[in-house]
Parts: C-alpha cells; structure tokens; sequence
C-alpha cells in the first residue's frame, strides 16, 4: 500500500518551521511496513492545495493531509478537499455546539470565525481531537483513502495513532511491519564498509542494507520487511552476525546504543574506575563520560594540563620526554596516561595531546597523540583528524572513547 503525505503550510516552504510532521508521519509509515513513494509540502493556497491533492489520491492509495485545519483564514484545508473531491461542504451541527459549549467553559465569547471547524467534506468523517479544538477528516474518494490531521505535532501524532493507523491497516491488509537495526562502526571509512560488504549488499533484498556516515563512524541499517517484528528479526539476524563477524570490535554499538553507554558498561563489568588527562581536548572527554546518569562509579575525574609545564607539574611527565619526543607525541601522551592513573587513582587513564589548529604546534593541525593506560600496560596512537579546531577537537574526543574501549576489552585498534 502507497501513502502519501502532503505537509500544508506556506511556513514549511519559507523555512520559518521545519517539516517535523513529514518526517514523523514518514517514520510512522515505514514502521507499519506501508510504503512512501513521495512527500510534499505545499503553501496555503486553494489551487495549488487541490492540485496536490488529485496528484496524490491519482498515484497513492492513501494521503494523508498535515495542517490547515485551524480558524484562521490560511487554514483552507477543507475547502481544498472538498473542491478536489468534487464534494460540498457541510455544516455539523453537534460539533459547533460542542466548540460553544467548549469556549463558554472557557468563560471566554465564541469567536464565530471558530465555525468553521464544523465544516466537512459531504461524506467525509470527523475524527475527534482530543487534545485540541479542530477534528481531522476521514474520506474515500475514487478508491483513495483521504486524511487531514491538526498540524500541531501532538494532535497530529496521537490522532495518526488512534484514527489513521488502524484504517490503514485494515485497509492494507497486511499486518506487516518493517524493523531495523543499525549496526555502528568505528575505525573504518565509508567506502570500506561498503567495500567490504558489497556481495551482501547485492545478495540481501530482504533485510535491504544501507550506509550512513556520520561524525567518524559509519553505520550500516538492516531494514527487513515481515508479517510479524519477530520475523523481521529473523530475516536481519544472518547478515547482522555476517557483518558482526567481518568487522569484530569494531563494531562498537547497535540502534540507539551510545558510546559512552557501552564504554561504562564494559568498565563496570571489570570493576575498573575512569579518568583524563586532556590537553587540546580540555576536558571534552570528561565531559562525555560523566554525560549519564551514575557514571560516578567508574568515572573519577580529569586532569585538564593544557600548558606544557602542568603536564610535568601535575602528571609527572618527564621533562626529557617532551625535549625528546615533542607536546605532540605518543611518548608525552603515555607519560601522561601513567601520570593520570597515579594522580586520579583509577585503573584506566585516557590522555590526549595534539595540535588543535589553525596554528600548528610541532606537527600541523591535527595531529594528535592518545594513549590509553589499563591495569597491565599504555598503548599510544598517533591520528590525523580533519577538518578546522571545533572538529579536531570533537573527533579527538570521540576517538580517544573509541580507542579506550578497544584497550578496555583487549581489542586495541591494530591499523
Ligand atoms: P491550528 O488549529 O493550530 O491552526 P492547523 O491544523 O491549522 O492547526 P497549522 O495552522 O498548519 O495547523 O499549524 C499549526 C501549528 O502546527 C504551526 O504553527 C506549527 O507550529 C505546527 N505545524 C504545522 N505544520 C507542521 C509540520 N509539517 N511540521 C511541524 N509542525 C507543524
Ligand atoms: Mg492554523
């Protein structure tokens, strides 16, 4: 079954709010295993409205109408439908009684322009708004379910839940659904995963595959199409373990799992305590490992030694290291780890030290030395990260994360 939705609103096209109802009742639609072959967004004007509205009840099986159900003169919705639909408007009495009764309760006069809201399409259902003074519509016409809901997202959410949803599945028949899972890599670029899960790529219709890179991770979404979530998930099961299998630890998190959430639990489980020493980071990553709540138990603190000299005079690192090796180097990012574990008291040290940008410190922007120190040894990386000081500096944090979960689970990244 092909739904349509037609986001009303002159404020969509000129950006003043953003298309959210598009996106939700998107979401809704692919979960319910209904399909979306087109969204549009259309100003208030009558001609343009009925336009799109015939285009859409011509190519979907069902549309589904967001905003323009207000007082106010822009909200022409109705009128819209019903000069599609060839249909006239009529008047519900019982409803403008209950929007009087509704105003006087209020102590407040009844504006009459609220009258309105009364009129529907002949045929047409009213769908009653809980939260809200203007009902929806429910029609067919030509074989095309028709709906228009409040665009206030709350009505709108719970009236596509209460009046929309179960007509269209009535309706398709199907009581499919389609399930998700997002499978999160970190260490390998977007082109390699791809790359490397090509033939899946080609061989698997059902779960499809496909690729998003975001902020130095790529995820990889299997989508799976099935009468029940549980089928679903046995269509996804196979080729998450194939992907799980080709790419190991790097696969560090799944759907809405987050990277601080996982690190602590794997820190838990091994009743080891957490802390930083932050040099070009000052204390970003700090602040993500202290973002949940009760993270108390197993993060302890930071040490921010932004200049040289704290290095040495809070963390102990050795002079001759950084006259030998540089600020920007895995020697003073290891001294640095040991030094945190010692100062902090925790088991495993984080430390990041590097050149932030725009100016270049030994090495050009960038550059950054991270060393993770767990109870048995300090292993240090040297990385390039792109991009200007916000983003070296964000990357920077996330790596370390990333790389402290790998020392933590005895995976440490081998390039
Ligand atoms: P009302 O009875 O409040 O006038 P309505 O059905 O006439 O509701 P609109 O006037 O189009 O709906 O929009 C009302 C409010 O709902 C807007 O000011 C906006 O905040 C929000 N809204 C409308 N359309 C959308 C949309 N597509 N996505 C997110 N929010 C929206
Ligand atoms: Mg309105």
């Amino acid at each position: 079954m092909i739904v349509e939705v037609i986001a009303v609103g002159t404020e969509l096209l000129l950006g003043q709010i953003v298309n959210s109802n598009g996106a939700h009742l998107g979401g809704r639609l692919a979960e319910m295993g209904l399909d979306a072959h087109y969204q549009v967004v259309v100003g208030d004007n009558l001609d343009r409205m009925v336009s799109s509205l015939r285009t859409a009840a011509a190519r979907a099986d069902a549309v589904v109408v967001s905003g323009g159900l207000g007082p106010t003169q822009d909200d022409i919705t109705r009128e819209a439908i019903s000069a599609a639909t060839g249909r006239k408007l009529l008047f519900n009495e019982e409803h403008a009684a209950e929007l009087r009764a509704f105003w006087k309760g209020l102590g407040r006069e009844f504006p009459e322009s609220n009258l309105c809201q009364a009129e529907y399409p002949e045929g047409a259902e009213q769908l009653a708004n809980p939260r809200g003074t203007a009902p929806g519509l429910f029609l067919e016409h030509d074989g095309a379910l028709i709906f228009a809901l409040p665009g206030v997202p709350a009505e709108l959410y719970q009236m596509f839940d209460e009046h929309v949803a179960p007509r269209l599945r009535r309706r398709s028949g199907a009581g499919g659904v389609l399930v998700s899972r997002v499978l999160r890599i970190w260490g390998h670029g977007e082109s390699a995963v791809a790359s490397c899960l090509d033939d899946l790529y080609h061989a698997s219709a059902n779960p499809s595959m496909a690729f998003l890179a975001s902020e130095g991770e790529v995820k990889v979404r299997l989508s799976a199409k099935a009468a029940s979530a549980r089928a679903a998930r046995v269509l996804i099961d196979p080729v998450e373990q194939e992907v799980r299998r080709r790419f190991g630890a790097s696969v560090f998190a799944a759907d809405d799992q987050t990277l601080e959430q996982i690190l602590l639990d794997e820190l838990r489980a091994r009743r080891w305590t957490i802390g930083t020493a932050e040099s070009l980071t000052s204390g970003m990553a700090a602040a993500r490992l202290s973002l949940l709540p009760g993270s108390s138990d197993v993060f302890r603190g930071s040490a921010v030694t932004y200049a040289a000299d704290l290095k040495q005079s809070l963390l102990g690192v050795p002079p001759e290291v950084i006259d030998d090796h540089g600020v920007v180097s895995i020697e003073t990012a290891r001294a640095m780890a040991d030094g945190a574990a010692r100062v902090l008291g925790v088991d495993v040290a984080v430390a990041m030290t590097g050149a932030a940008g725009p100016a270049a410190l030994e090495h050009p922007p960038g550059s950054v030395a991270v060393a993770v120190r767990t109870p048995d040894r300090t292993r240090g990386r040297f990385l390039r990260m792109p991009g200007d000081r916000e983003r070296v500096r964000a990357f920077t944090t996330a790596s370390a994360l990333h790389l402290t979960r790998l020392g933590v689970i005895g995976e440490w990244w081998a390039e």
